[in-house]
């Protein structure tokens, strides 16, 4: 059966219009603003968690490594410690980074069931503050000569915090903090410092940790950015999709009585007729005219005459059993109902509690000369065998000239078609 129903009704579709202003406002707000409007936030933010952690995860193996390569620069700059660097690099800190990283598939997915939202910024975070710790305490047992310049390993870790991990801006801002605030107090600590180089280096990292912010803070509004536009195609495909839904629909119904029309009949039926010669399955086809439908109209007038057709049509529609079954309106006041897998007897049983369904409505018909109520002759017509019948039209036409003598025999009866060609 086909259904007029508007696929989306008024409440979804106002809460689809809602999403598309928030998405709208979001992608007009203010370069300061970096959260988006109301209800987006905590969707986007759900949405990233996964994606995030196991950018986490990718970004922390070649963190890693980098990580333990600077064991070179350990070598050439602090050699003093380097075995007490080896041991915080290779014996501490890698294995608690491989343990993490290992787990990053199952912690992605975890954060994603329980919706922990900042799960990817916290990983991140720890390990660069762990990565700050490690570097402040290489740093405090050496007397190396060099010590200081090493102090430029700070910037790395806020590097690869802000720019590798992408942190979100609030919590970048205060891993950068952090990460300053251990390096400021080991350049107070460490008495190899000359005072102009503690104030110029401590000058120089946080004008590139400032730096690092303001890229961080453009990827991030970039990332929303595009979030935003993804959504907004999201749901235009899907707006466009519903309305396209909807006109397949209406170009497959008739305008007055909502059954299939005559153009979706035809389609129908040489499918069927296909499938039904394919496997051998009976086919019949029931076409039904409203008796003395033209003195209904003069009686009691068109609009009238269109309420009787509306009527008849919703009869034929709950007068069938199969799902399958298809009513179309063929044109004027004929209809025809295509029953798949029917044979004959079953034909003619429908069309009899049709027939006596539309008589049932006793819709009074006073320039009737057959009964006092509208009424309706049936033609039925079964193609089982097919024998050499290869086009539906036969089985068309046969059910039309089985109404013709339905309608010559008196009307509101059924006529069956028996000598179908095979
Ligand atoms: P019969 O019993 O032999 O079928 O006689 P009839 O009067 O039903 O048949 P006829 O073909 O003479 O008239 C059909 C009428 O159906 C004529 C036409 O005005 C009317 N009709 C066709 N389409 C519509 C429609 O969409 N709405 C209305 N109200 N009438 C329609
Ligand atoms: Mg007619
Ligand atoms: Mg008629």
């Amino acid at each position: 059966m086909l259904s007029l129903a508007n696929p989306s009704p008024s409440d979804r579709s106002s809460a689809v219009a809602d999403v598309r202003g928030l998405i709208e406002r979001g992608l007009k707000s203010s370069f300061w603003r970096l959260s988006l409007p109301d209800g987006l936030e905590q969707r986007y933010l759900h949405d990233a968690i996964e994606a995030r952690v196991l950018h986490t995860q990718h970004a922390g193996w070649f963190a890693l490594l980098v990580f333990n390569s600077f064991l070179l620069v350990d070598w050439l700059m602090v050699r003093d410690v380097f075995w007490n660097s080896v041991l915080i690099r290779v014996g501490l800190f890698t294995p608690a980074g491989v343990l993490t990283l290992l787990a990053g598939r199952q912690l992605a997915k975890l954060s994603r069931d329980k919706g922990w939202v900042n799960m990817a910024d916290w990983m991140s975070m720890i390990s660069g503050w762990l990565a700050a710790l490690s570097l402040a305490a290489i740093l405090l047992q050496s007397h190396s000569p060099w010590a200081h310049y090493y102090h430029a390993g700070f910037l790395v870790i806020i590097i690869y915090g802000n720019l590798v991990q992408q942190l979100r801006f609030p919590f970048a801002v205060a891993f950068s903090v952090l990460v300053l605030a251990l390096h400021g107090a080991g350049m107070l600590i460490a008495e190899s410092f000359p005072p102009g180089v503690r104030t110029g280096t401590m000058l120089m990292l946080c004008v590139a940790t400032a730096f690092t912010l303001v890229a961080n803070y453009l990827m991030e509004k970039a990332t929303r950015r595009r979030y935003l536009l993804a959504r907004r195609d999201e749901q235009m495909v899907d707006e466009l999709s519903a309305v396209n839904a909807r006109l397949q629909a209406l170009s497959r119904s008739d305008v007055l009585t909502g059954v299939a029309n005559r153009r979706h009949f035809q389609g129908q039926l040489g499918l069927a007729f296909e499938r039904a010669r394919a496997d051998g399955a009976p086919l019949s086809l029931l076409m039904l005219d409203v008796d003395h439908f033209k003195a209904y109209n003069d009686r009691y007038g068109h609009p009238a005459g269109d309420e009787c057709l509306r009527q008849v049509a919703r009869a034929l529609q709950e007068g069938l059993r199969h799902p399958s079954d298809l009513v179309a309106r063929f044109g004027g006041e004929e209809f025809v109902i295509v029953m798949q897998l029917a044979d004959q007897a079953a034909a003619v049983a429908a069309a009899e509690r049709v027939r006596a369904a539309i008589e049932s409505l006793g819709l009074r018909h006073e320039g009737s000369t057959t009964s006092a109520v509208v009424t309706a002759s049936v033609g039925t017509a079964t193609l089982a065998p097919f024998g050499d019948i290869t086009s539906s039209d036969k089985l068309v036409s046969c059910a039309d000239q089985a109404l013709y003598e339905a309608k010559r025999a008196g009307r509101n009866r059924v006529q069956t078609y028996r000598e179908m060609p095979g």
